[in-house]
């Protein structure tokens, strides 16, 4: 079989390229080892996640906001198997969807796993070990990551788990220690916590979400403490977690040396994920890995063997669906002779806990750093109306600009409804706008948005209206 392109890899940077490049006329295969298609984000990642951080929601707000809103339930209880049941076809329908966007765009599936036999020619191992071979012009590396791990850590994947497993858990767990306090370890821990589990995060830094402004941090910190009873130990240094009949032992040691330990029924290992590799054959073609295990590409995204690409997770940059999406798209338009761009400052960030957390282009820190003369514009959704109305008053939308020009810079937002709201600021930046051309264009009213646009008038002359 001879294809133009052969994609490895299903996920959102290997399915979205497969479509570009079917839509540009390339004629296409896509490998995928396991039986589904979607990758990490639509079987164990974005999508699950999100299915369980609604259902949730649903039982924290019945259980903690309902009755000021008037509604009064009886016996309230979580059925956990199911809101995994839920979950679970709601990743059947999403991954069902991709199948038949492969189907309309006539691309082949083939499942098994891909390695490289040379630059030209791809070997599927198929589950019950047969194989076989297609010719190819072109290929692309969409091979994503895996959760990394830490030495002293055992991960048995029943009490010492990855995230993987915490969406799979047959139990609400009593105590859950997590270790990591970056987006994956916050977003499980709140699914949990909400159900009623004790969480207790453990972060070797000195804050939450540490790759994002540091206001934001902190605010998530104060709130999920408040509002789900989150326990933090920042400055610890773990170095241990086994499992010890049903329960997990952690041992760390505290900012001061001391060694402390923590024992709860699950430990949840959320130390972040490392670009995957494995099986691929690289060295059959030459391409290299830098020493985080992430494949070396150029600015055209082309690896050391200039017909073979790779995109997404298993490349430098943000773990991010959208930024691998983008990649796929700019890929395909790049080998169809087109001249796509990216603009990786305006990939946005989003955590979705709730509040939501989300941001887009530099930090406060980052700007001080590169000593660039900025201002600020904040506004807090306890002096919006909308937020006032639905209860969700935590959180603030903060506009960095530039001191001149008044280009905005950043938008750092935590909040409800965040994750929606940060694409205005990407439009906004996309196009280069100043905070007054936000600042005077109508926003509807009542509407978390109005919060954008107050913290733009703050961030313009200080003129914001509501506070
Ligand atoms: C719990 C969790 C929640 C997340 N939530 C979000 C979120 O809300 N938003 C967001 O943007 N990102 C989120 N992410 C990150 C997101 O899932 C990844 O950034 C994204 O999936 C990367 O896409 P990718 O195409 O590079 O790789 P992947 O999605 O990892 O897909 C790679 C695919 O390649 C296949 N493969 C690997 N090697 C071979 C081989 N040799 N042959 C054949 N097939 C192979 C794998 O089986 C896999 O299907 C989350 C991740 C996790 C774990």
């Amino acid at each position: 079989m001879q294809y133009d392109v052969t994609i490895i890899g299903s996920g959102p940077g290997g399915y979205v390229a497969a479509i570009r490049c079917a839509q540009l006329g390339l004629k296409t295969a896509l490998v995928e080892k396991y039986d589904t298609l979607g990758g990490t984000c639509l079987n164990v990642g974005c999508i699950p996640s999100k299915a369980l951080l609604d259902s949730s929601e649903h039982y924290h707000n019945a259980a903690h906001t309902f009755g000021t809103h008037g509604i009064e339930l009886k016996d309230l209880k979580v059925n956990l198997k199911q809101m995994i049941g839920r979950k679970s076809e709601v990743v059947k329908q999403t991954c069902d969807g991709i199948n038949y966007l492969m189907k309309k765009n006539k691309i082949d599936v083939h499942h098994g796993l891909g390695s490289f036999v040379d630059k030209n020619t791809v070997k599927i191992t198929a589950g019950d070990g047969k194989t076989t071979e297609i010719k190819t012009g072109k290929a692309i590396i969409a091979t994503g990551s895996k959760p990394s791990t830490l030495p002293g850590i055992e991960i048995d994947k029943k009490r010492v788990i990855t995230s993987t497993e915490a969406l799979n858990l047959t139990e609400v767990p009593k105590e859950l220690v997590i270790i990591g306090g970056g987006v994956i370890g916050l977003e499980l821990g709140s699914v949990y916590a909400r159900l009623g589990t004790k969480v207790k995060v453990i972060e070797y830094m000195d804050s939450l979400i540490p790759t994002m402004d540091k206001a934001l941090g902190k605010e998530l910190q104060r709130v999920l403490k408040k509002t789900l009873g989150f326990e933090f130990f920042f400055k610890h240094k773990v170095k241990s977690a086994v499992a010890k009949g049903k329960a997990a032992v952690i041992k760390a040691d505290d900012s001061k040396g001391n060694e402390v330990e923590f024992k709860a029924d699950y430990c949840l290992v959320s130390v972040g994920r490392r670009p995957y590799t494995d099986g691929l054959g690289l060295e059959n073609i030459g391409v290299k890995t830098d020493n985080r295990g992430r494949i070396e590409v150029n600015e055209h995204l082309q690896t050391s063997a200039p017909n073979i690409y790779a995109i997404g997770d298993v490349i430098k940059g943000a773990m991010l669906a959208h930024k691998a999406e983008e990649e796929g798209v700019f890929v395909a338009e790049s080998m169809a002779g087109q001249k796509p761009h990216i603009n990786y400052l305006l990939i946005p960030g989003v955590v979705y806990t709730w509040p939501e957390v989300a941001a887009v282009g530099y930090t406060e820190e980052q700007l001080k750093e590169a000593g660039r003369a900025y201002k600020t514009g904040s506004f807090p959704f306890k002096a919006s109306g909308r937020a006032r109305a639905s209860m969700d008053t935590d959180g603030f939308v903060k506009v960095l600009a530039d001191k001149q020009t008044d280009e905005i810079l950043g938008v750092h937002m935590i909040g409800p409804r965040a994750a929606d709201m940060i694409a205005e600021a990407v439009v906004a930046m996309e196009y280069r706008a100043s905070a007054e051309d936000i600042a005077r264009m109508s926003h509807a009213h009542p509407t978390f948005t109005e919060s954008m646009k107050e913290a733009c008038l703050a961030a313009t002359e200080n003129r914001a209206v509501h506070i």
